[in-house]
């Protein structure tokens, strides 16, 4: 009889490994998820990471969104101190969330310390509230310190008589946070209307993918929704509910473009005019002599105290 010998090889092999052997820098081309073709890195950034073959939208950090929003040296950070908080002590086989938290936290290019980084940005001068999500912060999952953040700058916002905008990406709820993380939906939802006493728009950008407890909550209660297209927006997600429903869905189900012509969202816009989108929507909705002191003054007549 033959004997067969097996040698242990690793599962999988990083694309550092390989690129290490063939001299290749990791990052100077990006494979396209939408058409499969590699792009050069630099080319990708010029055209705001959008693929220029076939248009796909390619993922980007809460960082790197402000940063192509915001003119230069605007961006001012706030709450960058607030981190992740384990109410329930949380742990999956041996390792604990608040360290898992903390690790993806040391290794993001963002700022803050959770999916959520907010702060004061300008468009073109325009003074607005940014609150953007970071997908690879575990899926932009809203847990306390998220729901903390935004409604911090919520408060903040109506209080200085600016505008907000949320960018989001997300999973849904921080299930690591069981019924806390629920609550932030109730908590941030709640924190909008305080916007709404001031008589302050909030317009939300929905990126891909963006789902569950979000969606479900302050992202698509904005005075203007607008989206990314072929970001796929919803609840839960199409497979669940084929098996819940026991129908076979229709084709695009889900995108952006979809819930367009459903009437859920008010426009899809490519990531290159969002900017310009956002000008104009300031310039129509806040009236550019409101000052701070009328903004507050605004909050006393709706009957909602300021400060904090
Ligand atoms: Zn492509």
């Amino acid at each position: 009889m033959r004997e067969i010998i097996f040698r242990r090889k690793p599962s999988f092999r990083t694309g550092r490994d390989d690129d290490q052997q063939s001299n290749v820098p990791d990052d100077m081309w990006r494979k396209c998820g939408g058409c499969g073709d590699l792009i050069y890195a630099r080319e990708l950034e010029r055209a705001h990471h959008v693929c220029p073959r076939c248009s796909y939208h390619f993922r980007l950090s809460a960082r790197q969104r402000i940063e192509l929003l915001a003119d230069a040296d605007s961006y001012e950070p706030w709450d960058e101190s607030l981190t992740t908080n384990d109410p329930l002590n949380f742990t999956t086989g041996n390792e604990r969330y608040i360290e898992r938290a903390r690790a993806i936290a040391a290794r993001s290019d963002n700022d803050a310390n959770e999916a959520l980084s907010s702060g004061r940005i300008e468009i073109d001068g325009r003074p607005l509230v940014v609150a953007a999500t970071d997908f690879s912060f575990m899926g932009a999952s809203m847990g306390s310190a998220y729901g903390e953040k935004l409604a911090r700058a919520c408060r903040r916002a109506a209080e200085r008589g600016l505008p907000v905008l949320t960018i989001s990406s997300s999973g849904g709820a921080r299930m690591q946070e069981g019924l806390f993380s629920l609550m932030q939906m109730a908590k941030t939802t709640a924190a909008f209307d305080l916007l709404r006493a001031a008589r302050l728009p909030h317009f939300s950008l929905l990126v891909d993918p963006c789902y569950g407890g979000v969606t479900a909550s302050y992202a698509a209660t904005a005075d203007i929704v607008i989206a990314e297209p072929g970001a796929r927006i919803g609840f839960a997600g199409p497979r669940v509910i084929e098996q819940v429903t026991r129908q076979k869905l229709p084709e695009g189900f889900q995108t952006a473009e979809f819930l367009l012509d459903h009437g859920l969202i008010d426009q899809v816009v490519p990531r290159a005019e969002v900017r310009a989108t956002l000008a104009t929507l300031i310039d129509l909705f806040v009236p550019q002599s409101l000052n701070a002191q009328q903004a507050a003054a605004r909050l006393v007549g709706a009957g909602v105290s300021s400060g904090g």
